[in-house]
């Protein structure tokens, strides 16, 4: 299979065609001139530049090619190391990037998909999309940026001293991602945006939109037997949203602007985790759908790596809204009241 890989050409075709539905975009006179021939075309366009100028250069930092140390189990000195691949722990750290990345590039296309059909349709439905595209703006900015940064450090860590060398571009990549959370309009401003704007706005119409997003996809997902504990969690993450949230903005009224928007950006963590587990639940419906086909072996393999990606997600990643939750709805000040002459020593 033909690899860009940072992300494969499989996986790309799966969350434009299979999630997205890319080519439904058709079916609106705007794009009546397009098809499936031609958005191919872009994409193999894509593909053969990342095949032909960055694999060669990514080629040699594979983790299955590095072999260091040796299974628990195996206690036996002589016995030759295996790919790093093996270790649980790095296997840990691929699928934090994995199942960062890939969750993060879902939400990117859900917002183009949301600003294309904004552009197609009129009335409600034109309003209706431009809402959404609007609350899901600063978290589109800043979970990749923020993310991004931490799945290439943990590109580097799962390689050792080798990943940290110049001769790989990995320790380029860790300085050129610094600059994202920074040059779309910081990610604090973006957390101002988006709990002092976006989430307030026309009286909540935007985020009510969004959840009822989030509910169809959760109604999809309901009816499968094998996500049902994985619905339920993204459930009981939506109830804690929406209690967070009301304290929030009560926030607002009642300890005034200063304190409202001190967590802002804590406020844009917990809910974008949030709206990246929806997207991962939006993938494993489309999932279910092409293991029911049937598929070959390398197809049902292909949908085996996502589905463990989805569960790290929501197994080591959802769970930190547990943590950030008990910070928002604290009633310490601490980031308020702190003067800056306190940081003088
Ligand atoms: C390499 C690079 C490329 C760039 N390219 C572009 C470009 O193409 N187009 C463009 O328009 N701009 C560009 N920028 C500028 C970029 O938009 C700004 O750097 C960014 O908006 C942050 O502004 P600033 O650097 O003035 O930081 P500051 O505004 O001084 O922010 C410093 C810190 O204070 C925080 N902060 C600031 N104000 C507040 C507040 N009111 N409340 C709470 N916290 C606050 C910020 O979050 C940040 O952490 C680029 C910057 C760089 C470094």
């Amino acid at each position: 299979m033909a690899t860009t890989k940072f992300i494969s050409e499989r996986n790309l075709r799966f969350l434009l065609y299979e999630v997205f539905d890319l080519e439904s975009l058709t079916d609106y006179p705007y794009y009546q001139e397009y098809n499936r021939k031609m958005f191919d075309m872009v994409l193999d366009a894509a593909v053969k530049l990342s095949k032909d100028l960055m694999w060669p250069i990514l080629e040699e930092m594979d983790a299955k090619q590095r072999s260091q140390g040796r299974n628990l189990s195996q206690k036996d000195p002589a016995l030759a190391a295996v790919a790093i691949i093996e270790h649980a722990d790095v296997k840990r750290m691929l699928l934090f990037q994995r199942s960062v990345v890939e969750g993060a590039l879902a939400l990117l296309l859900q917002s183009a998909k949301y600003a294309d059909l904004e552009r197609v349709s009129t009335g409600g439905e034109k309003e209706k999309y431009a809402l959404l595209l609007d609350i899901l703006t600063p978290v589109v900015k800043s979970y990749p940026s923020e993310m991004g940064i931490l799945s290439v450090s943990q590109g580097l860590q799962c390689l050792g001293g080798y990943g940290y060398c110049e001769d790989f571009p990995l320790e380029q990549y860790y300085r050129d991602a610094r600059i994202h959370p920074i040059h779309e309009g910081t990610t604090g401003i973006q957390g101002m945006d988006l709990l002092g704007r976006k989430v307030i706005m026309q009286d909540g119409r935007a985020y009510g939109l969004y959840l009822e997003e989030i509910q169809h996809t959760i109604e999809k997902a309901s009816g499968i037997d094998q996500l049902t504990s994985y619905t339920r969690k993204l459930e009981k993450a939506c109830e804690l949203l929406q209690s967070v949230t009301t304290h929030m903005k009560s926030l607002a009224s009642s300890a005034g602007p200063e304190v409202f928007l001190a967590d802002a950006t804590v406020y844009l963590e917990f809910f974008s985790i949030i709206a990246v587990a929806w997207q991962w639940l939006k993938q494993m419906v489309s999932i279910q759908k092409g293991l029911e086909k049937k598929p070959s072996r390398s197809e049902t393999q292909f949908y085996n790596g996502k589905f463990h990606a989805f569960r790290f997600f929501f197994s080591y990643e959802l769970p930190k809204i547990h943590g950030l939750a008990p910070r928002l709805i604290d009633s310490d000040r601490v980031t308020v009241e702190m003067q800056p002459e306190l940081f003088n020593d």
